[in-house]
């Protein structure tokens, strides 16, 4: 299960913490040396694991959590927040247009979950009784516009693709035709590649300035942990991206890449996935993953 490692370090940090009643400084200091510890060895950034524990401490060694009754419990309270915190605070909403087509760009690496994202949001979307578009803008490898396709036809929702066309051209049409059909929001699977490299960006950049999506969603790979985290700043300060979905949660992700891309980043994760059926998205909660990270 992902974040079983975190968990479980930190439940047991937490444990030690209640035997000892009364707490002093240097409790909360060792605590926090463990957290630190425990963030680190799940893959979390250093610097973000660094001022978390910092922050903790800060607020925890206050007389008002020393003179409690029950300290240890208080410090939890205080590292629930902080990990709330870290991860946005309030669950991030998705964009709408003012006049229709409310526009979706999702961009990433390939094997991310692009494709079989694209198609997820598609459902929640057309589950929540709007009429979503998705276009096919992967004109490099052959095989991705048929697998937008299947996914089209098992989400029921038409799909959008002219072959191997300019990208930025298939967006316009693609626009052009859901305004022409009453497709209210289009969600455009542009192409991905094994690493972030010049030409990709300068396509996803083109694409952007031409269309303006109200949304540019990248699609990480929580199983990458750091990795995904780098990723997700350099598509950032390329494209200034609006939110991140973090796919494969259902695996045993260690959680690195959950807690740290909003620090690292400061864009929020708006949804993960978490499996591989079209149902598998979930809107991401910071306080519900906190919660879940602390047992
Ligand atoms: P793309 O290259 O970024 O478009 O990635 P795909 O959508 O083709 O997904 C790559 C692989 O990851 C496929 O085998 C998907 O079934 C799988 N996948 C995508 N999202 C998830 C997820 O949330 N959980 C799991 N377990 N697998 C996923």
């Amino acid at each position: 299960m992902a974040f079983e490692g975190l968990a479980d370090k930190l439940s047991a940090a937490f444990k030690r913490l209640k035997s000892k009643g009364k707490l002093n400084e240097a409790d909360v200091k060792e605590a926090m040396r463990e957290v630190r510890l425990a963030l680190l060895e799940a893959d979390v950034n250093y610097k973000v694991a660094k001022d978390f524990t910092n922050t903790v401490s800060e607020r925890a060694i206050g007389s008002e959590v020393m003179e409690s009754l029950t300290p240890a419990q208080m410090v939890i309270k205080i590292v629930n927040e902080e990990l709330t915190a870290l991860m946005g605070g309030s669950d991030a909403k998705i964009a709408s247009a003012s006049s229709p087509p409310t526009i979706l760009m999702l961009c990433g690496l390939q094997g991310a979950g692009k494709t079989t994202h694209a198609g997820k949001l598609a459902v929640m979307l057309k589950n929540k009784g709007h009429r979503p578009l998705l276009v096919a803008c992967d004109i490099y490898r052959p095989a991705a516009i048929k697998q937008l396709q299947v996914v089209g036809e098992k989400a029921g929702v038409p799909v959008f693709e002219m072959g191997t066309a300019n990208p930025v051209e298939i967006c316009k049409a693609a626009i052009r035709h859901a305004k022409d059909y009453g497709n209210d929001m289009v969600l455009i699977d542009t192409a991905g590649r094994l690493q972030i490299d010049e030409v990709l960006m300068n396509e996803l950049k083109d694409i952007k300035n031409t269309i303006s999506p109200h949304e540019i969603l990248l699609v990480v790979d929580s199983m990458t942990g750091q990795e995904a985290v780098n990723v997700a700043k350099t598509f950032d300060e390329l494209l200034n991206i609006t939110g991140v979905i973090l796919t494969k949660l259902d695996g045993d992700t260690r959680g690195g890449a959950a807690l740290s891309v909003r620090a690292v980043t400061g864009k929020p994760i708006k949804f993960v996935g978490t499996g591989e059926k079209l149902q598998d998205l979930e809107v991401f909660h910071p306080d519900r993953m906190a919660s879940r990270i602390l047992g």
